[in-house]
């Protein structure tokens, strides 16, 4: 069986075809620019030739169009017929607190999606869009959701609930819901099968670092508490993201420098974490690379960066009442080996030793602490679009 996975953001669609049986990428691809000009589609199929083609995608309908053309042309397709698609299983942002579990696709599914709007305003539209051009596109095949926000749902009310007037709870749905939850499930997991955790020993954090980063605690693979909370903006200081801030920051901002509350979360947003922080870039390479040239703003970014994480750790390790695992992953996590030594140098109170041949390793799950620190540590790839593709299989079957 082959699953289609599909990830839509406001102007651009990723997607990966998986053949179930041996877990193989024999697809992926993405398209960019979707209604602005310039529309990219970036195909490449296992065996053949890169495609590449400009086409005006004015909408997500369209660039769907274009990605089953894609998959089933001659030349660089895979398959014959879309009939060969099984199911398609999308990342969706938010369902609020209705789903936490990944739902067949349905009428009311759709609704609850519609619902969010207002909680993820840039995903949760693209994300329907993408769902419906799959049902104009591929009439009779299922489609499964997969929330991002769904590990964070169990998260306990002392965990989950911001201390503000309790009406806007019952109105507006307003706590922590975490994100990220797809890696941090899959990553949690890993870390109990592959560091092979006996029952009672199974107290995880992990630490999901990339231009979006978060944390999370869970006990035998279930949230306790993720770093994420109502929006992705909460948390660890990110690429372009302040992460925690007094909001009090905002009403200063907005006083001072005659902007909307608007204005200043698009900055939050898109203009602080590292990059706002350097004034370098939000990418950690070009971080890393400025810092070692003397750059005195890159190595305070950097040095944040790090802190915010080892203050999580140590928070969590407290919620838990002890931690047995931590688990480093995404694009920083696995590929920065620095920065793995660095948190960890700061954690030898948890009795936490890491060894520094293993730490250099890269592209596979890892142990790499020494056999006598105290709390095993880990890196563990993760893999959204597998985990997606195994949780829109097991629906379909
Ligand atoms: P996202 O999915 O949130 O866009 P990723 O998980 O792909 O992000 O992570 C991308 C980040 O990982 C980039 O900032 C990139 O510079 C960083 N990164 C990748 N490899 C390394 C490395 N070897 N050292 C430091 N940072 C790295």
């Amino acid at each position: 069986m082959k699953v289609l996975v599909l990830n839509c953001g406001s102007s651009s669609l990723k997607y990966q075809f998986i053949d179930m049986e041996t877990e193989e990428v024999i697809a992926k691809g993405l398209c960019e620019r979707i209604n602005i000009d310039g529309s990219l589609l970036t195909h490449k199929a296992v065996g053949k030739e890169d495609f590449v083609l400009e086409h005006a995608m004015p909408n997500h309908t369209v660039a769907v169009k274009l990605v089953m053309d894609a998959l089933t042309d001659k030349e660089h397709g895979v398959i014959a017929d879309v009939s060969e698609i099984a199911a398609v299983g999308h990342r969706v942002l938010h369902a609020g607190t209705v789903y936490s579990d990944p739902v067949i696709v349905t009428e009311d599914v759709k609704k609850v999606i519609r619902d969010c709007f207002d909680l993820g305003p840039l995903h949760n539209p693209a994300n329907l869009m993408g769902i419906e051009a799959c049902e104009e596109a591929m009439p009779g095949t299922p489609n499964v959701a997969v929330f991002d926000t769904g590990f964070g749902m169990v998260m306990p009310p002392k965990a989950h609930m911001y201390a503000i007037p309790y009406e806007y709870y019952e109105k507006y749905s307003i706590r922590r819901y975490g994100f990220h939850g797809t890696s941090h499930k899959f990553v949690s997991a890993e870390t109990i099968r592959f560091g092979e955790l006996p029952e009672g020993h199974r107290k995880v954090i992990v630490c999901h670092l990339g231009n979006g980063s978060s944390i999370s605690a869970s006990i035998d693979g279930k949230c306790v508490d993720t770093s994420m909370g109502l929006t992705p903006l909460e948390g660890l200081i990110m690429g372009t993201r302040s992460g925690d801030i007094d909001p009090a920051v905002v009403q200063f901002i907005a006083n001072h420098e005659n902007k909307s509350i608007d204005e200043i979360l698009n900055l939050l947003n898109k203009k602080s974490g590292v990059l706002g922080l350097s004034g370098v870039s939000s990418d950690f390479r070009d971080l890393d690379k400025a810092e070692a040239e003397g750059n005195e703003r890159a190595k305070l970014a950097n040095d944040a960066f790090k802190y915010r994480v080892i203050k999580y750790i140590g928070a969590y390790a407290a919620a838990m009442n002890g931690v047995d695992a931590i688990a480093f992953t995404a694009g920083v996590g696995e590929n920065s080996a620095s920065t793995r030594k660095a948190i960890c140098e700061n954690l030898e109170y948890l009795g936490i030793k890491i060894d520094d041949a293993a730490n250099k390793e890269r592209g596979k799950n890892m142990l790499i602490s020494t056999p006598d620190s105290k709390v095993k540590v880990f890196v563990i790839p993760t893999n959204e679009e597998l985990a997606i593709a195994k949780d829109t299989l097991a629906l379909v079957k």
